[in-house]
């Protein structure tokens, strides 16, 4: 069998739960990355949508879609996504968490939630790759999730995407003022400018440091857990330089900015 590639990092920004039933740039970005992107043997998900104290691993064979949105267009709710899961790497995924000082436990029964299957849909619509989710610590700063991310490094030289899902900006106030095809609005270009530059240029004190440096850092990110899925693949690529994917806005508000490192 021929040894799996390193994998590189992603994080993607999955905007709103229309996105499924619309036609726009990132659904077309999506689909075209799953389609050029080395195929991964797996996929770790850190998606803005699962918050709990202590690290947690989905550890389903089966991993239910759930649909953790609300108000959306009946049509939203039919769709499924029946990725199967890995309860072995589950459980390896979670000693070695451990073993980095983590308390890292498996989640039997959790399923993916909205933030891991709406991009993976386009990313990979046969559902044919292993799904895994691990959670986010929204209590946490930004270095916790980094160093989350470093003690999953080794699992992108077995072919393990790690993958964080949230927004590069994601003002709700905005979003509910603004039809899907509106400019962007300037606070939030002001920080997705930032980013942009932050990222590609890898200045990863000024990431950890958003909150701070970042413009308009509270208003685009009123709380952190769109932002904070970005450190995971941060960390687990080893914090170095990362590169744009795909730049744009729906609803003025929502950046729909993706970024691979490795
Ligand atoms: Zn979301």
């Amino acid at each position: 069998m021929a040894e799996p590639e390193t994998m590189p990092t992603l994080f993607v920004s999955h905007g709103a739960p229309t996105l499924l039933i619309e036609d726009g740039p990132t659904q077309a970005f999506f689909a075209g990355l799953g389609e050029s992107w080395p195929r991964p043997r797996a996929i770790l998900c850190i998606s803005a949508h699962w918050d709990s104290p202590a690290p947690r691993i989905t550890g389903s064979a089966r991993p239910s879609t759930i649909h953790d949105f609300y108000g959306f267009p009946d049509a939203l709710y039919q769709l499924r996504y029946p990725a199967f899961g890995d309860p072995g790497l589950a459980e390896r995924i979670a000693r070695e968490l451990s073993a980095a000082g983590f308390e890292a436990t498996v989640d039997a029964n959790r399923g993916l939630d909205h933030g891991a299957w709406v991009p993976l849909r386009f990313l990979y619509p046969r559902a044919d790759i292993p799904v895994l989710q691990l959670s986010l610590q929204s209590r946490l700063p930004p270095s916790h999730h980094l160093a989350v991310g470093r003690a999953l490094q080794a699992l992108r030289d077995e072919g393990v995407l790690v993958m964080g899902s949230g927004g590069a900006t994601h003002d709700l106030s905005g979003f509910r003022a603004h039809a899907v095809d509106a400019p962007a609005l300037d606070y939030a270009m002001a920080f997705d400018s930032w980013l942009r530059q932050a990222v590609t240029e890898g200045h990863t004190d000024a990431l950890l440091d958003y909150a701070q440096q970042a413009p308009q850092a509270a208003r685009n990110h009123p709380t952190p857990e769109h932002f904070l899925p970005l450190f995971a693949p941060l960390g687990a690529a080893g914090a170095g330089r990362g590169r744009q994917l795909h730049a744009g806005f729906t609803y003025g508000a929502l950046s729909m900015a993706a970024y691979a490192w490795g």
